[in-house]
């Protein structure tokens, strides 16, 4: 049995037409119901659909084979123990350094609002910039308004969201998309399974 970990949201609806052009479909059935674990058109190959940041840490220790996440994850958890092994070219956008203006990164200690603490913090210690990292989990554009933090690190896809809350993207520290992620272990005893599988996956990007 090939466990696949998928990530909730909006990387969800784009990862479901790519699986069933290579596939595998989850019967809609299957999809809203309160299961946790999805069968799926092939009877080797199951489902779970989880937060974004869990599926590395269940790919990991092999709780699932392959997981499909953002890269945004990947350089925020750290890529111990699996291989990226295809860039699905799905869910893009950018990831930005935000602010009201750009004097406002002028700044001795900057305060970050941000969900990704450890790629903020590499990304501004590259730079020689001391930063303190305010840790959110939502609305990360709200801190700069309400006086919580000078900037933001978070994703933008069609900058709608910054424009509304009067923020202005100013520094680009990445480009992200979906990747495939496969288990190290299981990438060898499983490697055929596996390998025909994300084969039909890159054959139909
Ligand atoms: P936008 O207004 O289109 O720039 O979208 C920005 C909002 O959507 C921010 O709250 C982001 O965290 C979120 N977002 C944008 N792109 C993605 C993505 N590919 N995956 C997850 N969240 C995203």
């Amino acid at each position: 049995m090939l466990t696949i970990a998928l990530s909730k949201g909006r990387i969800l609806e784009q990862t479901l037409p790519l699986l069933e052009k290579a596939g595998l479909t989850i019967a809609k059935k299957e999809l809203s119901s309160r299961k946790l674990i999805l069968d799926t058109s092939l009877t080797d190959v199951q489902v779970i659909i989880i937060r974004a940041t869990d599926v590395p840490v269940f790919v990991q220790h092999g709780a699932a084979d392959v997981g499909i996440v953002g890269k945004d994850v990947l350089l925020e958890h750290g890529s111990n123990n699996l291989f990226e092994v295809l860039d699905l070219g799905i869910a893009k956008c950018k990831l930005m350094v935000a602010a009201e203006s750009k004097d406002k990164l002028k700044q001795n200690t900057l305060k970050i609002a941000t969900k990704y603490v450890n790629l903020a913090k590499r990304y501004f210690q590259n730079k020689d910039q001391s930063c303190e990292i305010i840790k959110l989990y939502g609305a990360m554009e709200l801190a700069p308004k309400v006086g919580l933090a000078h900037c933001i690190v978070d994703l933008v896809d069609t900058g709608n969201t910054l424009k509304a809350n009067g923020l202005i993207p100013l520094e680009h520290i990445e480009e992200i998309s979906s990747r495939l992620v496969v288990n190290a272990a299981s990438f060898k005893t499983k490697n055929v399974q596996i390998k025909s599988w994300t084969q039909n996956i890159e054959h139909s990007l």
